[in-house]
């Protein structure tokens, strides 16, 4: 399936769900990109700052951007100006300086706090613990230029599908506990960032609203990020 088509068929079945389909663009050209814009794919996912900045100035304008992967403090400066929702912030001080960011452009930035639910070492996030107490901080809740609108989560890379489906249930879980408990006033909870091209079907079934598929839309990466 070439890339227009493909980008068509995840749409139809992601928006049946009355979820959003975020097309993860990372490592391709912009050409790529392109084309899947003009079926009209207008949310896009990047996980590296210098690449995600190349592509905004490069692209039309109307393209919201995501950033989907962690994210360093000191890059925050450079999509601060642009960035439509950050999907993996799993720390104080990196929300405390997109606060700063935003207020420097002028912007209330749109974040997502990236939780913890795979059975891996290797994955970023916050524990529920965590989570917890940075919903609780203070400081955090008064942030002006942060706007907390959701968690978001990755699954185990397993063939396990109960296990896949268990930890999304869990942060679904999660996400309805934090909406009751945490009506604060720099928050609009209403995305739930689940699902890639692997598990994306258990994520809509489990309550996602935000799937981020990239190689089943663009094909494979020649090299893994
Ligand atoms: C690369 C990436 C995706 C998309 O992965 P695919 O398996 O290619 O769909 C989704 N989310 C994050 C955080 C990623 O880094």
């Amino acid at each position: 399936m070439d890339i227009a088509n493909a980008f068509l068929h995840y749409q139809n079945e992601v928006s049946s769900y009355g979820a959003t389909l975020v097309a993860v663009s990372k490592t391709k050209p912009n050409p790529d990109l392109l084309e899947a814009y003009e079926a009209g794919c207008r949310v896009f996912g990047e996980n590296k700052v210098q690449e995600m900045t190349a592509k905004y100035e490069e692209l039309p304008k109307d393209i919201q951007w995501h950033l989907i992967g962690h994210l360093q403090t000191n890059k925050v400066k450079y999509i601060a100006p642009f960035v439509h929702l950050i999907h993996a912030v799993d720390s104080f001080k990196l929300l405390e300086e997109i606060n700063k960011q935003g207020a420097k452009a002028g912007r209330v930035i749109n974040c997502l706090l990236q939780v913890y639910i795979a059975q891996e070492e290797t994955k970023f996030g916050l524990d529920q613990a965590e989570l917890l107490e940075l919903l609780e901080n203070k400081e955090v809740q008064g942030f002006q230029n942060v706007k907390l609108c959701g968690l978001m989560g990755m699954a185990t890379n397993t063939d396990n599908e109960a296990q896949i489906a268990n930890e999304f249930e869990g942060l679904k879980q999660l996400f309805e506990e934090v909406k009751i408990a945490y009506p604060l006033p720099n928050s609009d909870w209403k995305e739930l960032s689940m699902g890639m091209s692997g598990d994306y079907k258990i994520a809509l079934e489990h309550g996602s609203t935000m799937v981020r598929i990239g190689s089943s839309i663009f094909g494979h990466r020649s090299y893994s990020v």
